[in-house]
């Protein structure tokens, strides 16, 4: 059987030391993943040509939005805050540009942790740009601390019935791991919110009128060997194969 190309847009960090801009990469537990759902992984460089970005619908099956620095806040009107950083226009730029190239041909999109957020400022939403200045009701550390192991599970999240969210997983709660300072906080256009965490952040959002547009705040690569969290990237190269 043919195995779905999955494409992935690169991360690029800075070396703190030096200020000089690190080779764009991704992180192994995203590729492994796709491989495991039965997908082909392909990352994309952040510099690709923005007026070819048609060829990469054209190739690929299914598009991952994966973790990384924060949106640009300018890009959604947000709050500027000292926490903000690793920002990188150039990589939201190709990102929402090819959102939008799956709304528009129906190209099934996963997006995790900064993958839900920019597919949410590309559809017109808007995020918190630091929950704990912003959200003073949460109970949770959703940002754990650096050193804390990927797999480790901080909040429960709350399903809603009747979505694809809730098809996939078949649970109306599930513990989750968390790494995330910030989080949607205006669903954009089509979006509709379809999980929040036990003290009421934003955890998934989905487009129901498309086939499979679906973002989840959590980091499911990280926890591969649990099988709620492969059941997303399973279901999501499956919707990669129909199409
Ligand atoms: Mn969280």
């Amino acid at each position: 059987m043919n195995k779905p190309k999955i494409a992935l847009v690169c991360h690029r960090g800075e070396n703190p030391g030096n200020n000089r801009i690190l080779p764009d990469s991704l992180g192994t537990t995203y590729i492994n993943s796709v491989i495991k759902a039965g997908g082909l992984p392909f990352l994309i460089p952040l510099d690709f040509p923005l007026d070819n970005l048609n060829i990469i619908r054209e190739s690929f099956d299914g598009l991952l939005l994966t973790g990384g620095g924060d949106v640009d806040t300018k890009r959604y009107g947000g709050i500027e805050h000292p926490s903000v950083g690793e920002v990188w226009p150039v990589r939201d730029e190709i990102e929402c540009r090819l959102y939008h190239l799956a709304l528009e041909t129906e190209w099934p999109v996963f997006g995790i942790c900064r993958g839900i957020q920019i597919m949410n400022v590309a559809a017109g939403g808007k995020l918190y740009s630091h929950i704990p200045d912003q959200v003073p009701t949460v109970k949770h550390v959703h940002n754990q601390p650096t050193g804390t192991p990927r797999d480790h599970l901080v909040h429960d999240v709350l399903i809603e019935p009747g979505t694809l969210l809730h098809q996939i997983i078949g649970k109306d709660r599930i513990p989750v791991n968390s790494f995330h300072h910030q989080a949607v906080s205006v669903p954009g256009e089509g979006m509709k919110v379809t999980a929040f965490s036990d003290d009421g952040i934003i955890e998934a959002i989905e487009n129901p009128d498309h086939p499979f547009v679906l973002g989840v705040q959590w980091h499911p690569e990280c926890m591969q060997q649990y099988d709620d969290h492969m059941k997303l990237f399973r279901a999501f190269v499956e919707a990669s194969r129909r199409l």
